[in-house]
């Protein structure tokens, strides 16, 4: 049984792990993967504790109650500062040298140390706006 659930949590990780910064809900992921046998209930319990690992990130959606999962976990995203927008879902990097400047002025002035990785910024994109 606890294999069993592994395999499950394998397919599901390698399932976001090849689309990374593209959020999906678990509904949506249930639709994609209806090849691999998972159940919804299976996928909402292997998102909640990949979660938990800080393996994948779970990201709010304007209007929606449903969570979205994605992951921002490549060396890329690692060191990048996410912008989400709340209008199409899609996950742009701030550009590197912004967020060195970003990082720099909040530490000078409010003393608080930014940890990128975790960072998240919610708005809208260029291309909605
Ligand atoms: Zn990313
Ligand atoms: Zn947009």
């Amino acid at each position: 049984m606890a294999n069993y659930q592994t395999t499950q949590r394998k397919i599901l990780f390698e399932f976001l792990q090849s689309n990374p910064d593209v959020p999906f809900s678990a509904k949506e992921i249930f639709e994609k993967l209806s090849d691999a046998t998972i159940s919804l209930s299976a996928i909402y319990r292997n998102l909640a504790s990949l979660e938990l690992y800080g393996e994948i990130s779970r990201l709010i959606k304007e209007g929606s109650r449903e969570g979205f999962y994605q992951y921002i976990n490549s060396d890329l995203c690692r060191n990048s500062i996410h912008l989400i927008c709340t209008n199409c879902n899609k996950t742009f990097h701030l550009e590197p040298d912004e967020m060195k400047r970003m990082i720099q002025r909040i530490q000078k002035s409010q003393g608080f140390v930014v940890d990128n990785s975790k960072t998240i910024l919610y708005g809208t994109c260029k291309y909605c706006k």
